[in-house]
């Protein structure tokens, strides 16, 4: 999973577009954490900034002087097709014979080696291991006048997720997978945001020299200060050039299926996805959960921070009291120091800490998201336990992961998830709950108020809405694969 933004300011600052950028990425912090980057253009030139870290630490405000021009992309990546190297961060950068272009994206994609079989020169004319990248060169190669004809020559090849933010010298680009796997949506910088003292004072600027941005959130549109205007639709692309109005060129037929754990967690709770605000459907989830696995308990607690709208939703329906039973710790990164096993045999615990007073002699309901290998839900029962808790009832607000994700969330292989190989009765004594229940797909539509057809469920129901490749083992690594064989074409 990864986070995209793109924005065209025209006349604004010349760092107005790459600091706007910069501070929606930031807003998707939670959708990537190995690496970020930012893409900008002045008209005539191409210039790019990347780095691994977090946003903060990559694109502080010393970057932001040599990041000149109306138009910019930003990119923050968590790793689903390549390693976690310099390499591999994005955006992507490629100067072909007709174009430079600069991709940032969103997505994984399913039919890379037979992409990769249309590049010619092969595998040994990319610099990096990314479906992503052998995109870039794809479309720096094509030979179409410009950079929406090359996209239009090129996509319908391509297979998979992808929700894309492009950016050539005059023009940023948003484009979405005709499934629509991974969100994307279009946003207007309201005057407000603008230097005082230029035209169209008052209200929205015109369409002639209005501000516009393109997230993989609302809740970043709402950090930029723009306004939500709609998504970008499955099979879509949106042409952004300062001066004009957005353009809509559609590539493909629409097969909407977007992925429904992006509005069960990915996503941040305050964005908005299918109309829908996140924190309410996640709230609506609970009570589903409720409704569906009742306990007698004394009272709800959630995992934090991502259980707790289902906790309370699972609290007003069932009527139990809603606490906080745990303490996370918000400053524990990927990158920290992780504990031994023998350190986690004395109870050390990194981001999570029950509070004894809370949950001492209590029967709990545990409420969590999602439950992927299990390690780390046994991992919380055994705290609660340790801190004195009676009972331990686990809740999840979403169904049983059975299936791999073959569409940029790194669920892992079949043989790891907990769910394809235990029943749940298994699952409960591996976790040691006193009872585990999850929301079943049906409940999750409930919540949602939303038919199935809208949605990709593949890793809870194997309905792949695109035929997934056979090789699943070395999916993620496959143009590292590629490299050792020297590749094709
Ligand atoms: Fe989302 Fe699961 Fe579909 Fe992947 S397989 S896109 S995680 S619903």
């Amino acid at each position: 999973m990864c986070g995209v933004f793109g924005a065209v300011i025209p006349g604004g600052e010349p760092t107005e577009a790459a600091a706007t950028a910069t501070l929606g990425l930031f807003a998707l912090q939670h959708r990537g954490q190995e690496s970020a980057g930012i893409a900008v253009s002045d008209g005539e030139q191409l210039m790019l900034y990347k780095d691994l870290g977090m946003i903060g630490s990559v694109l502080d405000e010393r970057r932001l002087p040599s990041l000149r021009g109306p138009l910019a992309i930003a990119h923050c990546r968590y790793s689903t097709t390549g390693s976690t190297v310099w390499e591999n961060a994005q955006p992507t950068y490629r100067q072909g014979p007709r174009r430079a272009i600069a991709i940032g994206h969103n997505g994984n994609l399913v039919n890379t080696r037979e992409l990769l079989g249309l590049l010619h020169g092969g595998r040994a004319r990319l610099p990096a291991s990314t479906d992503t990248e052998l995109l870039t060169a794809l479309l720096a190669d094509e030979p179409a006048a410009d950079t929406v004809e090359a996209l239009r020559q090129v996509l319908p090849r391509v297979r998979g997720a992808y929700s894309l933010v492009v950016l050539d010298q005059r023009t940023v680009i948003g484009v979405r997978d005709p499934h629509g796997f991974r969100p994307l949506v279009l946003g207007k910088l309201p005057r407000t945001s603008r230097p005082p003292g230029g035209p169209n004072d008052g209200g929205l600027w015109s369409d002639d020299d209005a501000g516009w941005v393109l997230s993989s959130e609302t809740a970043s549109l709402d950090m930029v200060g723009a306004e939500y205007v709609r998504d970008v639709e499955p099979g879509e692309i949106v042409v952004l050039e300062p001066g004009r109005s957005p353009r809509s060129v559609r590539f493909a037929e629409a097969t909407p299926a977007l992925c429904v754990f992006e509005l069960i967690y990915f996503a941040r709770p305050d964005s908005y996805m299918e109309g829908r605000n996140l924190y309410e459907a996640r709230r609506r989830m609970g009570e589903q959960l409720a409704i569906e696995h009742p306990i007698d308990a004394d009272m709800v607690i959630p995992v934090p921070d991502t259980g707790a709208p289902a906790a309370a939703g699972y609290a007003e329906a069932s009527g139990l009291p809603y606490r906080e039973g745990m303490y996370r710790n918000r400053y524990a990164g990927r990158t920290f120091i992780q504990p031994s096993q023998g350190m986690r045999h004395r109870g050390v615990t990194i981001k999570l800490n029950p509070m004894r007073e809370v949950v001492a002699g209590k029967r709990l309901v545990v409420v969590d998201d999602s439950i992927v290998r299990g390690t780390t839900t046994k991992r919380i029962v055994d705290l609660l336990r340790r801190a004195g808790a009676r009972e331990v009832h686990v809740r999840i607000s979403a169904p049983p992961i059975y299936h791999p994700c073959f569409y940029g969330i790194d669920t892992s292989v079949e043989t790891e998830l907990i769910a394809a190989t235990h029943t749940v009765d298994e699952t409960r004594d591996f976790i040691g709950a006193d009872s585990l229940g999850y929301l079943s797909i049906r409940g999750v539509l409930a919540a949602l108020d939303l038919p199935y057809e809208r949605f990709c469920f593949a890793c809870f129901d194997g309905n792949y809405p695109e035929p997934v490749p056979y090789d699943v083992e070395g999916r993620k690594f496959i143009l590292e694969e590629t490299a050792l064989t020297g590749g094709r074409g």
